[in-house]
């Protein structure tokens, strides 16, 4: 494994590691102190607004792909948190995103991990481990829309149950550490109604919520910054805590849904 080319822009700086078998995965540093590392090349989720997945799933990472992510740019960069975010469902290779985690927890590095919450056995386990952030993709409280977004991520009534269940024991610490994520799309799930029945969500279950901006990498319609501060200020009358994608986030070069597998 080694890199095989690095691109940089004004905010995020993208490594495009060549694995053993040709295979190629990214990983991207951001923020001034995190490194986001892939778990799988491809993604056999499928979500419309990812390119990661467009491709379909080829393979999943061993723990040590994982791990060397950081490993190669540790000496160089000063990573201090890893968001388990990028190419790849964690909890489709959940044995060895586990173990690459506890490496990770003992070279003294904040764990964040981002998920779709599918398959919901390991989301569970998941949610027990001692991590530093845990946000799941929601997209949509509607079966219909949920299954347009996420079409291989599971059924949105059972995530839901799961949380329910996973979540009314937990302390209250804990649960801020979890966040709902809730990416819009126009036209799609941005109405009062849909965004209603999100807050709600988030209120019954006493969590955060972050509210995701589109990075026109599918088909869909991109939103403006207004009408984006608009759906965040409606959700905020709930009385709930919002946060908004960061500049990282929405940059062309890193943000979400741009990392692809075997770049050229
Ligand atoms: S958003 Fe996540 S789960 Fe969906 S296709 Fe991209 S990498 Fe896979």
């Amino acid at each position: 494994m080694r890199i095989i080319s690095t691109f940089k822009s004004e905010l995020n700086q993208l490594f495009v590691f060549q694995l053993e078998d040709g295979n190629k995965v990214e990983a991207v540093f951001y923020r001034g102190d995190t490194l986001c590392v892939s778990t799988q090349v491809g993604c056999a989720i499928g979500c419309p607004f990812c390119l990661s997945g467009s491709k379909g799933l080829v393979r999943n990472l061993s723990s040590e792909e994982i791990y060397k992510q950081y490993e190669f740019l540790k000496d160089s960069f000063p990573i201090k948190r890893i968001a388990v975010a990028g190419i790849g469902e964690p909890l489709m290779n959940y044995q060895n995103v586990v173990e690459s985690f506890w490496k990770f927890k003992k070279a003294g590095l904040k764990v964040s991990f981002y998920t779709t919450g599918f398959p919901y056995r390991h989301l569970k386990e998941l949610l027990k481990l001692p991590h530093n952030g845990l946000t799941v993709s929601i997209h949509s409280t509607r079966s219909d829309k949920r299954k347009v977004l996420v079409p291989h991520g599971g059924d949105i009534d059972a995530l839901i149950n799961t949380l329910r269940e996973e979540l009314a024991s937990m302390s209250k610490t804990k649960k801020k550490k979890i966040s709902l994520a809730y990416l819009l799309i126009k036209g799609v799930n941005d109405s009062y109604e849909d965004l209603e029945d999100f807050a709600k969500l988030v209120l019954e279950l006493g969590v955060s919520a972050t509210l995701l901006y589109y990075n026109a990498t599918g088909s869909f319609e991109q939103m403006s910054q207004e009408e984006y501060e608009d759906k965040f200020l409606f959700l905020k009358k709930y009385g709930i805590k919002v946060t908004l994608s960061t500049r990282f986030r929405k940059d062309p070069l890193g943000g979400c849904g741009t990392l692809v597998i075997n770049r050229n």
